[in-house]
């Protein structure tokens, strides 16, 4: 049985800085990752590149954690987006900020994310066992013994950071909440968050489109934001975010162009009267919506067309009808909501109420939040909160 002061289950964000934080503070730390390497979903973030952080105000940052954002208040005191900024360019890690304040590495790279985490951790001096599935956990006298199918480890202190049950493929399949069952911690209801939209839609005419800043609503719940049409549906951060509140059998409406008014269309349309309705389109989206918008109507003039048809076509822009069938399941969202239950956690050391020296951090916890780098600076700053807390007061 091998002792370590600081245990970390899970080599996700939240466990690669909460084994760092630990390992800076002094204390001898072990990370455990069940999967051959390190931060096999961050690697998956942003398209392969890593969207590590935002750099928003703290209100931004509360704005992109619709699920318990404001347990995060004392966390953020302590550790923020801007400490995660601090950090990478400190371990030499050159960063830019994109729309939506969505940060990046500027290799444009997830590995150089990863990379700049795992030295550090080897830096500072914590075991890093890769390839190493925990299978139980439990606390002997003062101390935590967690199994591997071939070890026994000790510590005074466990962090547990395995993430939630959304894509189980990158290692999420839920074993900290079984912890926290465990130690008879309530674990909230778990449900599919950031989902990905089934549309009941011509899908082969506009899949791998995406637009910029379009708006996507239902009902009075409006989002602009990207969007991405995909062989199922819809996709990007717009039809994210809209999923909470859809369910499928509702109707949604995209707004192409939120910033022109029916007005300003009509008088684009007089003045391009002449063309045709593709090229005219085509000044206004993408070739590809212009030719499905446009119909079999494409190569008439504008002038040609029939005043009905001509509302038709402004009203398609500014609410194109779009049904949805429903969404994706859990193990295909992005995000889970729910976990172990904050009211179990102190939200200035992420400590159990009931057990001492038992932590969680990261997507384990009841926190979820918009992509964006929102989930991730949660599991970063998380992961650092709850690392630097002694495992001997
Ligand atoms: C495709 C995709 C894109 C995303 N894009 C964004 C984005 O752009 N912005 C954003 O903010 N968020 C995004 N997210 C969400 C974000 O990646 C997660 O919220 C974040 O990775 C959670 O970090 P974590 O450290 O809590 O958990 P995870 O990253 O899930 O890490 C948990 C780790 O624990 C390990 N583990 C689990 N059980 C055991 C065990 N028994 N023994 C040993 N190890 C174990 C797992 O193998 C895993 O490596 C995206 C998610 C997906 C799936």
């Amino acid at each position: 049985m091998e002792y370590f002061d600081t245990i970390v289950i899970g080599g996700g964000p939240a466990g690669m800085m909460a084994t760092i934080a630990s390992a800076f503070y002094g204390q001898q730390t072990l990370l455990i990752e069940k999967n051959k390497r390190l931060g096999k979903k961050l690697a998956g973030t942003g398209g392969g590149r890593c969207n590590v952080t935002n750099n928003g105000t703290l209100d931004d940052l509360l704005a992109g954690i619709p699920g318990n954002g404001r347990f995060l208040y004392s966390v953020f005191s302590q550790f923020d987006n801007h400490d995660i900024i601090a950090f990478f360019e400190d371990n030499g890690v050159k960063l830019k900020v994109e729309d939506h304040g969505r940060v990046f590495p500027k290799t444009d790279k997830s590995r150089t994310i990863i990379q700049a985490l795992e030295n550090k951790i080897q830096e500072l001096g914590a075991t890093i066992l890769t390839n190493t599935e925990v299978v139980s956990v439990k606390k002997v006298d003062e101390q935590f013994q967690v199994k591997s199918a071939d070890q026994i480890f000790t510590s005074d202190k466990l962090i547990v950071t395995t993430g939630g049950k959304s894509y189980p493929s990158t290692g999420s399949t839920g074993f900290g909440h079984d912890i926290a069952r465990h130690f008879k911690l309530h674990v909230t209801d778990l449900e599919a968050a950031e989902s990905p939209l089934l549309t009941d839609f011509p899908h082969k005419a506009l899949q791998g489109i995406s637009l910029d800043d379009v708006t996507l609503s239902y009902g009075k719940h409006k989002i602009t934001h990207d969007l991405l049409f995909t062989h199922f549906g819809l996709s990007g951060p717009a039809a994210l975010r809209l999923s909470s509140f859809v369910k499928g059998g509702e109707i949604a409406h995209l707004d192409f162009l939120p910033n022109q008014c029916q007005e300003n269309l009509k008088t684009y349309f007089e003045e391009n009267r002449e063309k045709s309705v593709k090229n005219t389109l085509k000044g206004l989206v993408p070739e590809r919506v212009a030719e499905f918008l446009a119909g079999d109507k494409a190569d008439s003039k504008i002038k040609q067309l029939h005043p009905k048809d001509l509302e038709n076509l402004i009203s398609q822009l500014k609410g194109m009808e779009i049904p949805i069938t429903g969404k994706m399941s859990l193990a295909k969202s992005f995000v889970t909501k729910g976990g172990v239950d904050l009211k179990e956690i102190n939200p200035k050391t992420l400590e159990s109420k009931k057990v001492p020296h038992l932590h969680f951090a990261g997507e384990v916890l009841d926190i979820n939040a918009h992509t964006g780098g929102f989930n991730i600076t949660s599991a970063l700053c998380t992961g650092w909160v709850a690392g630097i807390q002694s495992p001997w007061d």
